[in-house]
């Protein structure tokens, strides 16, 4: 009955959090910013995530611009530790703080979708529904455009899906219900024949549920324990146990 597989990508298929980590370790590195803070890489990257994770819900919600976002996450944590102008002009040879984290962002954008890691069995059921011919695989994604293509380029996913919406493209993020009510126009389908699959459940369940797509909770090993302001249509542990559904 389900007709269109529509899937997340960041922590659903592309291992975001393990892929980040790399680059943030490379960037942390490069940029010189344990001497430039005084911290060490985890102390840094804790306090960046709950910043970005701040900022992020802004963008999601249409209060902040993507272009201040990108500079923001990073400049933020350097003024927290004390970073000073001199200092990275010193160290980093950039003018000033903001300079620094522009280029932090424009870094860490480009050098992140070159990560390869996808989450545990994500390969494999691609390509178990690949296999079968009674699917359209589709991506529904909130990152950025110039990033998201490029990491299932990487990781060499992009050949799975038949279309991709972005976000930015549709001018709408999710769980916006708008987000979801373009692509089911793009598609000229009714909601019950898809399947949204994701792993977040505030943005990729709400947002299906809210115009009538079922949904498919990737729950990675029960580590969100609720609030459910509802149950998903059906809810998996692991990517493995997709196959014994779909
Ligand atoms: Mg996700």
């Amino acid at each position: 009955m389900y007709r269109y597989l529509l899937f997340d990508l960041d922590r659903t298929l592309w291992d975001f959090d393990g892929n980040a980590d790399i680059t943030f370790r490379e960037m942390f590195g490069v940029y010189r910013l344990q001497e430039l803070c005084g911290v060490d890489y985890k102390e840094f990257h804790d306090y960046y995530r709950a910043v970005n994770d701040v900022l992020w819900e802004q963008y999601r919600a249409g209060t902040l611009a993507k272009e201040v976002l990108h500079v923001r996450r990073f400049m933020l944590p350097l003024e927290h530790f004390g970073c000073t102008p001199d200092r990275v002009s010193a160290l980093t040879g950039c003018r000033s703080v903001a300079a620094l984290s522009l280029q932090l962002g424009d870094y860490y954008v480009n050098e992140g979708p070159r990560q390869t890691g996808l989450m545990p069995g994500a390969r494999h059921l691609l390509d178990y529904l690949a296999g079968k011919s009674c699917y359209e695989l589709d991506i529904i994604t909130n990152g950025f455009s110039e990033a998201q293509l490029p990491k299932m380029h990487s990781s060499d996913i992009y050949r799975y899906f038949r279309r991709f919406f972005l976000s930015e493209d549709l001018g709408h993020h999710k769980p916006d219900p708008r987000f979801f009510e373009a692509v089911l126009q793009q598609l000229s389908v009714r909601p019950e024949e898809c399947l949204v699959i994701g792993d977040d459940f505030a943005v990729d369940m709400v947002g299906a549920q809210r115009v009538g797509i079922p949904q498919l909770f990737y729950n990675r090993e029960r580590r969100y324990q609720g609030p459910y302001p509802f149950r998903p249509t059906m809810e998996v542990s692991s990517l493995c146990d997709i196959e014994r559904i779909l």
